[in-house]
């Protein structure tokens, strides 16, 4: 390992190989080029792990280097990299504050989809445009009245011809404002699991509309999406009729792992310890009890940050189980997230609260955390569903409405 301050390469919990260095060192320099360019420029990290950002000039130039959706085999145009090398990236990614929500779901959800499910001539039509970060997507999965019970979904797709014609509403959809395409489940057959079909639907459609929704962070990520009667033709169905539950799964599974940004917490811990010794107004460094509190959020974050590499490990070498790993990584990180900002704004006092004023401490980054940290344990499932399926998955419980 190599070691050198607060910098990731001494926090690698991973030995690494010529290949995997080489590409580590090309993608950091990259990475810090990139950073500096003007268009970057005034990008404020939103929450401790920064991962709200949403720049497609930045996506788009990801993709034209070769850095998006990088394990895609190189068969079919991509880098054919590891999913250790990915970790890498990501985490770097993280490290440097630079925003990946905006090609988040094209790389971690569709992308892989189209590979396991799509026609040759799905993935010839559209690969090529999510590779090169040109076309973002959005996940359309929640509607207004179903969220995690995913299944009783109601927007509908109806035989027209040998196409469809799809009425409904979904909300709390990230990216869709700025996406070419929709990830969406929706019913084409009965109720339950099996009457549940993919789309990947065109948002500029004839009657697709896409209203955005203001968060309590201040931030307009998310949207609402209403179908009015579009029309598509078949190539828009993604896997088999009446056979998405199993595909929109798999895509959930993807989505967690990815979304587990230990770095970018890591770093933002290292300013909060940079910080405590001056103190704002209190006198933070003098309390005896700041410091154990500050390192014990550093060894967790180290163990989950050794669960990510060890997962991408097994995922290379065809061991994980994606699910239960991916629940894991992303609960775990998600609560560390949520501590650093908790613990930092009670801190910091009342200068922890300010926001985008000159004396905010670390430019704001934990009062903003703070506010978004509740949207942790929601977005990509619940906390509570998470760790009812990891209770069954991982360690053979009976099923919670079993349990009584
Ligand atoms: C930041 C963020 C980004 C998002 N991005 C997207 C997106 O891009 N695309 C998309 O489709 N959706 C997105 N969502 C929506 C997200 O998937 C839903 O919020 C999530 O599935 C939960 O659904 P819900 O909000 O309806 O809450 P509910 O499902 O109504 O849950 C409310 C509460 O009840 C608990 N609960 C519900 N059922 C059970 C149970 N069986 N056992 C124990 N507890 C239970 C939950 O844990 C939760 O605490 C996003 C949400 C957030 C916060």
């Amino acid at each position: 390992m190599v070691a050198s301050g607060w910098s990731l390469e001494r926090e690698l919990p991973t030995e690494l190989t010529v290949t995997e260095a080489e590409f580590l060192e090309r993608s950091r320099t990259w990475l810090a080029a990139e950073r500096e360019m003007s268009y970057l420029d005034g990008l404020a990290a939103r929450s401790p792990g920064e991962f709200f950002g949403i720049e497609p000039r930045f996506s788009r130039r990801l993709g034209e280097a070769g850095l998006l959706a990088v394990t895609t085999p190189a068969a079919v145009g991509g880098a054919g990299r590891s999913h250790l090398e990915q970790a890498l990236l990501a985490a770097e990614l993280a490290w440097q504050r630079l925003p990946v929500l905006g090609h988040f779901v094209a790389e971690r959800e569709v992308i892989p989809a189209l590979l396991r499910h799509g026609t040759a001539a799905q993935q010839e039509r559209w690969l090529p445009e999510l590779l090169a970060g040109e076309a973002l997507c959005a996940q359309a999965f929640t509607e207004p009245d179903t969220g995690s019970d995913l299944v009783s979904i109601s927007t509908r797709a109806e035989r027209d011809g040998n196409g469809w014609v799809l009425k409904g509403e979904k909300w709390l959809n990230s990216v869709a404002h700025v996406a070419r395409h929709l990830w969406t489940i929706v019913r084409t057959g009965g109720p339950g699991h099996r009457g549940l079909s993919m789309f990947l639907v065109p948002a500029d459609a004839h009657g697709v509309r896409i209203e955005r929704l203001r968060e309590m962070t201040g931030i307009e990520r998310m949207n609402r999406i209403v179908f009015d009667s579009v029309r598509l033709g078949p190539e828009h169905l993604v896997g088999p009729l009446d056979g998405g539950w199993a595909i929109s799964m798999d895509t959930v599974a993807r989505e967690r792992p990815g979304a587990a940004r230990p770095a970018g917490v890591r770093r933002t811990l290292a300013e909060l310890a940079a910080y405590v010794p001056a103190g704002g107004s209190a006198p933070l460094g003098e309390d005896p009890a700041v410091a154990p509190r500050l390192a014990e959020l550093d060894i967790r974050l180290a163990a989950c940050e050794m669960l990510q590499y060890a997962y991408a490990r097994d995922l290379d070498a065809g061991r994980a189980d994606p699910d239960v790993a991916g629940i894991t990584l992303k609960v775990y990180a998600d609560r560390i997230e949520a501590e650093l900002a908790d613990l930092g704004t009670s801190l910091l006092g009342v200068e922890g609260l300010l926001d985008a004023e000159p004396e905010a401490p670390l430019a704001g980054i934990l009062a903003r955390g703070h506010l978004a940290a509740p949207g942790l344990s929601l977005g990509g499932g619940t906390t509570e569903i998470l760790l009812n399926v990891l209770a069954t998955r991982g360690l053979g419980l009976p099923r919670a409405k079993d349990r009584g």
